[in-house]
This record gives C-alpha cells, sequence and structure tokens, in this order.
C-alpha cells in the first residue's frame, strides 16, 4: 500500500508547481513516517494560575524522523489536513491520548482531562462521532476526561452541523475548547452560538503581556471569552510576571514553558509523581 500512495501523490509532479510538489513530497514522506512509527505524542501540563492544581494536558503531535529530524507539527497537519491523511492521523493521535490517560487514571496520577487538537476536516467527517465515542469505550474513558480542542477555523463549517456535533460531544461530557481564540478573525455572535466550555487564549497575546501597555489587549480578549460565560486558559506562559499578570486579569488557568514544557509519556509520569503545588 506505501508504493500504491507514493505513486498516486507523485503521479502529477511534472504539472505542478513547485509549492504543490513539495507538498507531496511531504505527504508521501508523512505516510512512511506513520507507518515506520516515526510519529508520537509529547504532553503539555495545564494548570489552575491561582492554586498551582494540575487540571490537564495537552497532547501534542511530534514527526521525528530517522535521522533524528523534527518536522514541526506546523508544517506537516496542514498537508495531512490537505489530502484528508489528517482523519486517520487524528483517529490515531485521539486513540494514543486516551490510552495515556487511561494509564494515568491506572497510575492513580492523572488530572481531570487530557486535551486532544482536533482539525476542522476532522469535525466534518461523518465517522467523527463514533469515532470519538470507540475511542472513550476502548480505553475506558469517561467523556469529561476528554477535551477537544477546535480552531476558529470551524466557522468555514455549515452551523447546524458544527452545532449538533459539538452537542452530541458535550451530551458524552466531552468539553469544548476554542483554541487559538482571538487570532482567527471569526464572528463573536458565531461563537456565542456554539456549545462551548472554554477559550485558549492565542499565544501572541500572551507574550504582550511582558511588554510595556502590552497588557491592554490580553485583558480584552480575557474579557471577551469571561463575558462569554466560558473558561479562559492562556497558552505560551514563559515566566513568572506574565503568570501574575493574567491571574490580576482573570485569566484562572494557564500552560506554558514556565510551568512545563510539552514532554514524551515517560518524562510525563516523572513529571505528575514529582510536581507538588
Ligand atoms: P497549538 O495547539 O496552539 O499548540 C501550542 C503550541 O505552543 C505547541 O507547539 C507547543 O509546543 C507550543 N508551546 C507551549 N508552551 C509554549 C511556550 O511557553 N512558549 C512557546 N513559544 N511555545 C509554547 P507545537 O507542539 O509545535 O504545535 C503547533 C501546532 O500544531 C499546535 O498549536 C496545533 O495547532 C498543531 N498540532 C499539534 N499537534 C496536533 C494534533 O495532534 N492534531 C492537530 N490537528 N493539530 C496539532
Ligand atoms: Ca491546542
Ligand atoms: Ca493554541
Ligand atoms: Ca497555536
Amino acid at each position: 500500500a506505501k508504493r500504491d500512495h507514493r505513486g498516486q501523490d507523485l503521479q502529477y509532479s511534472e504539472q505542478m508547481g513547485a509549492e504543490a510538489r513539495s507538498r507531496a513530497l511531504l505527504l508521501s514522506e508523512l505516510r512512511e513516517a506513520i507507518e515506520n512509527r516515526e510519529l508520537f505524542l509529547v504532553y503539555q501540563p495545564q494548570i489552575n494560575l491561582a492554586t498551582n492544581g494540575l487540571v490537564g494536558i495537552e497532547a501534542l503531535l511530534r514527526w521525528r524522523t530517522e535521522d533524528g529530524r523534527f518536522v514541526p507539527p506546523d508544517k506537516f497537519i496542514p498537508v495531512a489536513e490537505h489530502s484528508g491523511l489528517i482523519v486517520a492521523l487524528g483517529q490515531w493521535v485521539l486513540m494514543a491520548a486516551c490510552a495515556t490517560m487511561r494509564e494515568l487514571l491506572d497510575a492513580g496520577a492523572a488530572p481531570q482531562r487530557i486535551a486532544v487538537n482536533v482539525s476542522t476536516v476532522q469535525l466534518q467527517d461523518p465517522g467523527f462521532l463514533e469515532m470519538v465515542c470507540d475511542a472513550l469505550a476502548s480505553s475506558g474513558l469517561r467523556g469529561d476526561h476528554l477535551e477537544l480542542e477546535i480552531t476558529e477555523s470551524v466557522a468555514a463549517l455549515p452551523t447546524e452541523l458544527l452545532k449538533s456535533t459539538l452537542s452530541a460531544m458535550r451530551a458524552k461530557g466531552v468539553s469544548i475548547a476554542i483554541d487559538d481564540f482571538g487570532t482567527g478573525y471569526s464572528s463573536l455572535s458565531y461563537l456565542e452560538q456554539l456549545p462551548l466550555d472554554r477559550i485558549k487564549i492565542d499565544r501572541s497575546f500572551v507574550r504582550q503581556l511582558s511588554e510595556p501597555d502590552g497588557a491592554r489587549i490580553a485583558e480584552m480578549v480575557v474579557q471577551l471569552g469571561r463575558k462569554l460565560g466560558l473558561s479562559v486558559l492562556a497558552e505560551g506562559i514563559e515566566d513568572a510576571a506574565v503568570c501574575k499578570a493574567l491571574l490580576a486579569m482573570d485569566c484562572h488557568e494557564g500552560q506554558g514553558y514556565h510551568i512545563a514544557r510539552p514532554m514524551d509519556k515517560k518524562a510525563l509520569v516523572t513529571w505528575l509523581q514529582t510536581y507538588c503545588p
């Protein structure tokens, strides 16, 4: 099957522009990488900024090639989305993340939830709901052990389809977060219609908190989330001052290098054993 795909992906190379060609090449490399098990998950803790208590962990995908290079997800996820491969890849991610959560629960070291990034392309897939239910069932997780992180690009989907998919998830207890909040320019009235639990303030706003006068926009974004009645989690917290500033503006959850970097499973388990807030 591997060779067939390679043929398919590269078939039209001659007529393609340079960009399409490099995308096709990356896609065929990605397919091989999946078969060779070069992909794995790392996990980044999410904490309550007021108590320092652990609230969740976010699963993030990594691709380390045979020769030890890391291909950033920002580079290969769009290729996987464009080709539809993200549906199968995203299923693998969800299964693996749920399996890790199961292990943490069994070890008595689990946070409240594991957060998994879900592409808008996956949400459109007719099998999506069943896939999530299968992942929960096969790892014996409750719905409220899982959070799905979606981005504002979901605004491109038909509203009814999106609302019914998210509502079905929430009926199972699964929570929904809007990732990279504030960067997508989707209308607020649109977001207000969606059944959401949390917004994640994008790193670009959080970073501004360490600059003079940088707090105004970040504060507006936090307040927006609060006014929508949602929990607010800040990503990309890199120092204690930013932590403090976020707390002062009523943002109660966060993640970032200051708290912990994304870690492989082994390092995560050690971190969880030694973390005492
Ligand atoms: P994201 O979901 O917004 O993830 C946050 C990114 O910020 C991660 O980059 C994380 O490693 C990085 N980060 C965390 N704390 C800090 C910090 O304090 N400072 C800085 N500078 N960076 C921090 P990463 O892992 O490279 O992922 C990039 C993006 O790729 C993610 O952005 C997400 O959109 C996408 N992605 C990653 N894994 C998956 C996945 O399994 N499925 C899907 N659909 N997308 C994924
Ligand atoms: Ca995310
Ligand atoms: Ca984000
Ligand atoms: Ca991001």
